[in-house]
């Protein structure tokens, strides 16, 4: 019997009893292969701290249930050569979608968040009904799982603040206020729903599969419609107190300036989202009517002079902006993304010379990376919130623990959406 004092995710520890040390020991192992495979078993018991017999027979039902297997057999110094195990990526499904104000984008991946299928449509996230029309998209897109792994659960990243206690969303670009979105799609659904912020889930791409891997604290910054953040400390996705953290775009940046979705004034977002720039080329007569921020785009891209102009003060605004992020997180890499980097040329002069002016002198070499714009990474973040729950404790909540059972139980999609 393992003792009750059990290492899980990292360097947090509990008491716990028995069915539950197992459960916990089971998913710190099945966490530990997914992070580090290929992985030996007594490399296992040494990161987790666990004796060898603990460590054979939960590895050898994990086989069993198909969810690892035996990648190589390592070499040792005499006795037998060591098995080294990783997890085996088609034995589950996950799927992750993106809620944007106009469409949805959303993938279906495996246990190794390999993209099996993508979707795309139309969706009017304003019009009444809308979490009612988005659980009838999603019933339709799960419902072709002919032939896949059993699903595991939806994730979903939405622009606005997601509150875990509550489980209450709060959306004023999509105009959703105080929603039950997960309860609402759980229900018609029939599976786990998990819901974040949508940089969140971006974020979370870039740790586990993107530019982040190796980087332990990192921020991302999208351009676009809004202005969005995702902060990550320590490896983690910081949410703040009602996961409210990363609300980026609303930092004033002038004293009574044009006005913002959240009902303030100067807003970054204000000043330097889409609407923003597409009225300040107006006013200038840089943009005829009737044309929006593709026409600007095209215009900076052949040398006018205007539309280079609006750029310019939205680059210098948004650098002066990273530049107070950077001077109070200090992060090692900072990611620039979202539908705004397609007229990253012109706005990145302006940008990289205010936020150098501005960084406290010890970060004055602070990486900067423009990503290229891609929805696709943000449902494969979305997704990973299911696969996380795969990896995680059991500590982290009754949702985790219904995706473990899925993945005992060996439940189907087809009937899970019947
Ligand atoms: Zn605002």
């Amino acid at each position: 019997m393992e003792g009750a004092r059990t290492r899980h995710s990292g360097s947090t520890y509990r008491t716990v009893s028995t069915g539950f040390t197992r459960d916990v020991n089971r998913s710190a192992i099945l966490r530990l292969i997914g992070s580090s495979a290929p992985i030996a078993r007594h490399e296992i018991a040494r990161q987790l701290g666990l004796s060898s017999a603990t460590v054979t027979q939960i590895t050898r039902g994990l086989i069993e249930q198909g969810l690892i297997r035996v990648a190589e057999r390592a070499p040792s110094r005499g006795g037998r050569p060591a098995l080294l195990l990783e997890l085996v990526g088609g034995a589950a499904t996950a799927f992750g979608a993106k809620v944007a104000i106009d469409h949805l984008v959303g993938v279906r991946v495996d246990l190794e968040a390999e993209v099996l299928e993508r979707f795309e449509c139309k969706f009017d996230a304003a019009a009444d009904g809308a979490v009612d029309r988005l659980g009838d998209v999603l019933a339709d897109w799960l419902g072709a799982s002919d032939g896949y792994a059993p699903l595991l659960g939806v994730g979903l990243g939405v622009p606005g603040v997601f509150d875990r206690s509550t489980q209450a969303l709060d959306s004023p670009l999509l105009g959703w206020h105080g929603v039950h979105v997960a309860g609402q799609l759980q229900q018609r659904l029939g599976v786990p729903v998990f819901v974040d912020n949508d940089v969140n889930t971006l974020a979370v791409w870039e740790r586990l599969y993107g530019r982040g891997t190796a980087v332990e604290d990192f921020i991302v910054v999208t351009i676009g419609r809004g202005v969005g953040l995702g902060i990550v400390v320590g490896g983690d996705i910081y949410r703040g107190f009602r996961g409210g953290a990363g609300e980026f775009g609303h930092i004033t940046v002038v004293d009574d300036g044009p006005p913002c979705s959240c009902g303030k004034r100067g807003c970054l977002e204000a000043v330097i989202g889409d609407p923003a720039l597409i009225a300040e080329a107006r006013a200038a007569g840089v943009l005829p009517r009737r044309h929006g921020i593709a026409r600007l785009d095209g215009l900076a891209k052949s040398g006018n002079e205007g539309a280079l102009a609006v750029y310019a003060h939205a680059g210098r605004a948004l650098g002066r902006a990273v530049s107070t992020l950077v001077n109070v997180l200090a992060p090692e890499l900072v990611l620039l993304s979202g539908e705004g980097t397609r007229a990253w040329e012109a706005l990145a002069p302006a940008f990289e010379r205010e936020l150098r002016a501005h960084l406290f002198p010890t970060f004055a070499d602070v990486v900067v990376e423009v990503e290229p714009w891609d929805d696709g990474k943000w449902a494969i973040g979305a997704a990973s919130l299911v696969l996380r729950a795969t990896f995680t404790a059991p500590l982290d909540g009754e949702q985790h623990d219904r995706v473990r059972a899925r993945i005992e139980a060996g439940a189907t999609a087809a009937e899970v959406v019947a």
